[in-house]
């Protein structure tokens, strides 16, 4: 998968359309990431003391990579990534600048 965790993405449809934000979690297997702040889901928590009552928090839900597009740290536009081959390492690629991603 081309998008990793710690990589800034910004969302390119649904809901949260426009919105950046980092990778927590990347789940290859499934082509889905979790990115914070974003596709937040309601959750009830149980108190957590006796007598008070719960809350409800926001947690993100991983959503589809197809969703979101990576932001280039280098030119910090939403770009497609490409991929080099030198010797025998593989690099990311920006394809606007065309410069390697980390
Ligand atoms: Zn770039």
């Amino acid at each position: 998968m081309k998008i990793k965790k710690d990589d800034i993405v910004l969302i390119i449809s649904g809901k949260y359309r426009g919105k950046t934000g980092k990778v927590l979690r990347s789940f290859p297997k499934d082509d889905k990431i979790l990115v914070e702040g974003v596709n937040l889901r309601k959750k009830h928590q149980k108190p957590k003391k006796a007598g008070k009552k719960g809350e409800t928090i926001e947690i993100p839900v991983p959503l589809d990579v197809s969703n979101a597009q990576m932001i280039c740290p280098k030119c910090k536009k939403a770009t497609r990534i490409g991929y080099r081959i030198e010797g025998d390492k593989k690099y990311r690629i920006c394809k606007k600048c065309d410069k390697a991603l980390i």
